[in-house]
């Protein structure tokens, strides 16, 4: 045990994968950025070192690592590079740990061998009238005969048109109309006919990963795709909810990772740039910003260390995954800000990582839940109250 309560084999992991981050991934980190381009060439690092899909159970293949084992891989990629660091989240949170917990042995099966030969599944709820109103989503799984019929759009999907597994929300109606709840469905791009990737979205930072706009035009599916079904009003939607929680401490961490990639460049540089004749760390003013970046990261890196812990055999604790994301994502975005400011000129240039770095943790108080919402989250779980956050008589869940 150390001062992080990490066991052995959790150092080893760490220690391996930050000498993984501090070479190729680093040399990297600027061309992914630049080109925009997915960076296949680190899937394959990654897939080498078996940092994909370590969360999968054995039986399928995986290594049935926990929560907190795929943080320590996240946290030192994404010092490097958040891009590769989201890829280790979604390739062990997310979708996949859906998957796993509500699949059938056929889905979990087929899930765990396009995660661990590389595939980075995509996620598809949000779209473009039903943002943070996640239950307003529009696109409809219709029951025809022994099939299911969905049609939609769904927005900001990461992975689009990389990705070829896709994890879809929709409401289901059955044969009749009647609206019958919220559910998943699996479907693959290039196979699934209807299954459209129309536009790309063009980001401000994360650039490596595409986001991209999906149609799904009279898209058909067999029953064997409903992975998580709508069982009743809602509860299919709350199943992905609880799955989300882990990906909601992935993209903590991705934060956590880049602020402290941020801070241990600030933290070198002001030891070799001298201004007045001294090294610019001797001046107090800074002194103070390196003490308050390091105690956000302190206290950050517990909040996401605790929220993977509780989720051992399970998913992570709600409220904590929301406080995690929440303080993690606002610090680290402070905290690169800071770090950039270090550098003085040189922060602002292209030819450092700090303005690719603020562009990039800037997205983490936003996706996966924004900074607001989630406080919702938190506000809800200590008050043990729905904080229902429509206008009286306003239901779309059953429109
Ligand atoms: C880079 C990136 C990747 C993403 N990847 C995916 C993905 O893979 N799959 C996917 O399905 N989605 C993805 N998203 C979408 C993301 O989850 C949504 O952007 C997010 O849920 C917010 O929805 P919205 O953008 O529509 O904002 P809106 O819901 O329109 O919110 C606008 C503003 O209003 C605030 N607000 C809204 N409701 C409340 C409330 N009740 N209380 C207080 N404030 C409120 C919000 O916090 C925000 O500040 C991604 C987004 C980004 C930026």
């Amino acid at each position: 045990m150390n001062a992080t309560g990490l066991s052995t084999d959790q150092l080893n992991l760490q220690a391996r994968a930050r000498e993984l981050a501090a070479g190729p991934v680093t040399n990297r980190a600027a061309e992914v950025d630049r080109s925009e381009q997915y960076p296949w060439d680190n899937v394959e690092l990654l897939k080498d070192a078996r940092l994909l899909g370590m969360t999968i159970p054995t039986q399928y293949g995986g290594q049935g690592k926990g929560w907190l084992d795929a943080v320590l891989a996240i946290e030192a990629m994404s010092a490097a590079c958040a891009v590769t660091g989201r890829i280790v989240v979604e390739t062990n949170m997310g979708a996949i740990s859906a998957v796993m917990a509500y699949g059938s042995e056929e889905q979990k099966k087929m899930a765990a061998d396009m995660v661990l030969s590389g595939d980075k599944p995509a996620i598809c709820i949000t779209e473009p009238d039903a943002g943070s109103d996640a239950n307003g989503m529009t696109t409809r799984a219709d029951k025809k005969g022994n099939r299911f019929v969905v049609n939609g759009r769904k927005h900001w999907i990461t992975g689009g048109g990389v990705s070829r597994l896709h994890l879809i929300f929709a409401k289901v109606y059955d044969e009749k109309g009647t609206f019958e709840g919220i559910g998943g469905f699996l479907a693959i791009r290039d196979e699934t006919k209807g299954l459209k990737i129309t536009k790309r979205e063009p980001t401000m930072g994360l650039r490596g990963i595409p986001e991209a706009i999906i149609d799904f035009e009279d898209m058909d599916l067999p029953p064997s795709a409903l992975v998580i079904p709508p069982r009743g009003l809602k509860k299919g939607f709350a199943d992905l909810m609880n799955a989300y929680n882990s990906q909601r401490v992935g993209a903590a961490t991705v934060a956590l990772g880049v602020a402290q990639g941020a801070y241990q460049l600030a933290l070198d540089w002001s030891e070799k740039r001298h201004q007045f004749g001294r090294p610019i760390n001797e001046f107090q003013g800074l002194q103070w910003k390196l003490a308050d970046m390091s105690i956000k990261l302190s206290a950050a890196q517990a909040l996401v260390y605790n929220a993977a812990r509780s989720g051992e055999g399970g998913f992570p604790d709600m409220l904590l995954a929301a406080q995690a994301k929440v303080f993690t994502s606002e610090s680290a975005i402070q905290v690169v800000n800071d770090a950039l400011q270090f550098f003085g000129a040189r922060g602002y240039s292209r030819e450092l990582p700090l303005e690719r770095m603020a562009r990039d943790v800037r997205m983490f108080t936003i996706g996966g839940g924004t900074a607001e919402v989630l406080r919702n989250v938190v506000a809800g779980a200590l008050l043990k109250k729905k904080l229902p956050q429509t206008r009286d008589g306003w239901d779309k869940t059953t429109s």
